[in-house]
């Protein structure tokens, strides 16, 4: 037998150097810690779900027993009002776990793959993906399913609640999908699947010197979520919502076919997909645009002492387009600070470099707070964060959730000797929700994002005031665009320009037409919304947790504002459609046969449909 020629072992000689090279050994060990660590978390997890449920069977008194049922209400108890001690001990280390597992997972992905600027088998490990959610929704189809919704288990969502439909419908696995297809430098866009998340994303564009242009707070947020129910950042004044930077989506459909729409293919496929949930197809990629990051965000804190001031500056900075992210904290119904901020370059010699992300530095709430102690008429205080840090400047402390978990975790000693474990995440937060907290979870605390138009914002504030008295509150301006120009020639309308400060020449207004489906777009005066979010223990003597929302919800409908859909609703079907234009979300459900399959927007959002 001859010996192959040199041009027939192609294979062979490419191998053996990769084998031998960095990239190769890493990608070895990790493939060989995965082979070892999957049989064995695999137990972990089995022994896990096991001991959860005989503990459901205890706690619900189908096991009973004298020595057990004290044991278990001393457990629920400590678990309950111990919280911080078990966040601590427990949540903080299980959450790095599970963090470092993930990005191992990731690396050993990109390991495998060549740089997202090279597609060609990241498209094709793609496509083989879609091909699966299109063959699951025909399995479950064929096999009765009635209705379907992805397989994601809803503690995995950033929502403090879990769709109880999860545990009836058919569950497409659309969650394998998160990994980055492309990244178009030339188009200036990244295509990117649905389970990618704002870490990875924000994480891989910034090495690269990208950013998004929206890019939303929690590095647990997804894209999926983000577009289907609704994202957000301080550069929203000048981009609108997450949604509003999409230039296309690849949609399976609830008959397993595949659609791929953008402004001109498809235009109202793509106008309804965001605030969707899901109930139009199973979105399985989508294309972002990207900006130049910058590797520093400078920031300037305005302190404010009266309501007016707080409204007046904040608008001021919201509608100057050469600030590239403007947000305010309000720490009582009268004060307030206003934060600005600019990409920059450098940090000038003699400015302060503040690096949020090191473990012992104090909650950024609580740092921004501190701005109001400074003395009238000294000069603002201006410091630099680095990009990631200031994207994810919210995350340790999530937002200000936190302190109601961890109530000690802003104290010199756990920043400087313990915070170093580790911020908790928020599924395994949910995870360990005893039935107890979720009791006071739902009656005594509020986690709502409402988008008002900016001139509304005094009102908003004085009616948050009386029905919730939460603080932090937090202002973050948002602009509401144009659907695409197609849709807007159709219903005899032009596209809004984003009014910006026109006497700033360097940052002309932009003409905006991307889609806003089930968001009226209002005239142009009135494009400039805010999300007031407010996160806490309400300490109004009004408060009720159900009526105060529905006092709210209906200002809300009443400015012709939105409600967030993460969160409870109290609506009715006939005021969320009051709220939500349904107009061309109904037609193209009917066009593409969502019918009974994919049901409506409110049946999965109600306050029944969660738990
Ligand atoms: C503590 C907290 C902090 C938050 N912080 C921010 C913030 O900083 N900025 C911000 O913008 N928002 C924030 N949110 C709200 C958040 O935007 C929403 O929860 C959002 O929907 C994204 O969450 P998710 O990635 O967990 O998506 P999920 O909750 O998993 O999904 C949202 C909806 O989209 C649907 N969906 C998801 N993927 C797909 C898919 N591939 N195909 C079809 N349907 C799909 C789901 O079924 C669900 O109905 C926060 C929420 C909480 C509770």
């Amino acid at each position: 037998m001859g010996t192959l020629s040199k041009e027939a072992r192609p294979a062979a000689t490419h191998v053996r150097p990769f084998l031998l090279s960095p990239r190769g050994l890493a990608l070895l060990g990790v493939q060989t810690f995965f082979a070892l660590a999957t049989p064995l978390f695999g137990a972990t997890v089995w022994t896990l779900g096991k001991a959860g449920a005989v503990l459901k069977a205890l706690a619900n008194g189908r096991i009973t027993g004298p020595l057990l049922a004290p044991f278990l209400d001393l457990t629920a108890d400590f678990v309950t009002y111990n919280r911080g001690i078990f966040a601590t001990v427990f949540v903080a280390p299980a959450s790095i776990a599970w963090d470092a597992v993930e990005a191992l997972r990731d690396w050993m992905f990109d390991l495998q793959m060549p740089p997202v600027g090279d597609a060609t088998l990241r498209k094709q490990i793609h496509a083989a993906r879609v091909a699966n959610v299109q063959r699951q929704i025909r399995e479950l189809v064929t096999a009765g399913a009635t209705r379907l919704c992805t397989a994601r288990p809803g503690f995995l969502a950033m929502s403090m609640k879990a769709g109880i439909y999860k545990k009836h419908w058919g569950g497409v696995e659309v969650h394998a999908l998160r990994d980055i297809i492309e990244i178009d430098e030339e188009r200036e866009v990244v295509r990117v699947e649905p389970g990618c998340n704002m870490g990875r994303l924000s994480r891989e564009l910034i090495k690269k010197g990208w950013s998004l242009q929206v890019l939303p707070e929690l590095d647990d947020l997804t894209v999926g979520g983000l577009i289907n129910g609704f994202g957000i950042e301080t550069s929203s004044h000048k981009y609108g919502l997450f949604q509003h930077t999409c230039t296309a989506f690849e949609i399976v459909l609830p008959n397993g076919d595949v659609v791929y729409c953008d402004k001109d293919h498809e235009p109202d496929l793509f106008a309804t997909i965001p605030w969707s949930h899901g109930t139009i197809g199973f979105l399985v990629a989508a294309e972002i645009k990207l900006i130049r990051a910058k590797p520093y965000v400078q920031i300037e804190y305005i302190p404010c002492h009266t309501q007016q001031e707080c409204v007046e500056v904040f608008e001021r900075a919201s509608r100057d387009n050469g600030n590239d992210f403007v947000e305010e904290l309000m720490y009582s119904k009268e004060m307030g600070v206003v934060m600005i901020g600019k990409l920059a370059s450098s940090v000038p010699k003699g400015a302060t470099l503040n690096v949020l992300s090191r473990w012992y530095k104090p909650w950024f709430f609580t740092h921004v707070a501190s701005f109001l102690k400074r003395p009238a008429g000294a000069p603002h205080a201006v410091e630099y964060l680095p990009l990631r840090d200031y994207y994810h400047r919210h995350t340790r402390s999530i937002f200000w959730e936190i302190q109601d978990i961890v109530p000690s975790g802003n104290s010199w000693w756990y920043r400087y000797f313990i915070a170093w474990i580790g911020t908790p995440k928020i599924s395994i937060l949910k995870m360990t929700t005893t039935g107890k907290l979720k009791v006071l979870w739902e009656t005594k605390h509020v986690a709502q994002d409402l988008l008002v138009p900016i001139s509304t914002l005094k009102e908003s504030l004085d009616l948050f005031h009386d029905e919730l008295e939460v603080y932090p509150l937090w202002l973050c301006p948002m602009r509401m665009l144009s659907p695409p120009k197609n849709l807007l020639a159709e219903r005899g309308e032009a596209p809004a320009v984003a009014v910006l400060n026109s006497d700033e020449p360097a940052y002309p207004p932009q003409e905006v037409t991307t889609p806003t489906g089930s968001l009226t777009p209002p005239p142009p005066a009135e494009q400039l919304f805010v999300d007031v979010g407010a996160y806490g223990v309400p300490k109004s003597q009004k408060f009720h947790y159900e009526r105060s929302l529905q006092v709210i919800e209906k200002f809300v409908r009443g400015v012709q504002g939105y409600q967030a859909l993460y969160a409870d609703t109290m609506m009715s079907r006939g005021e969320f459609r009051e709220m939500f234009d349904h107009q061309l979300y109904d037609k193209v459900r009917e066009r593409f046969n969502c019918g009974e399959r994919l049901p409506e927007i409110w049946d999965k959002v109600n306050k029944n449909a969660r738990a």
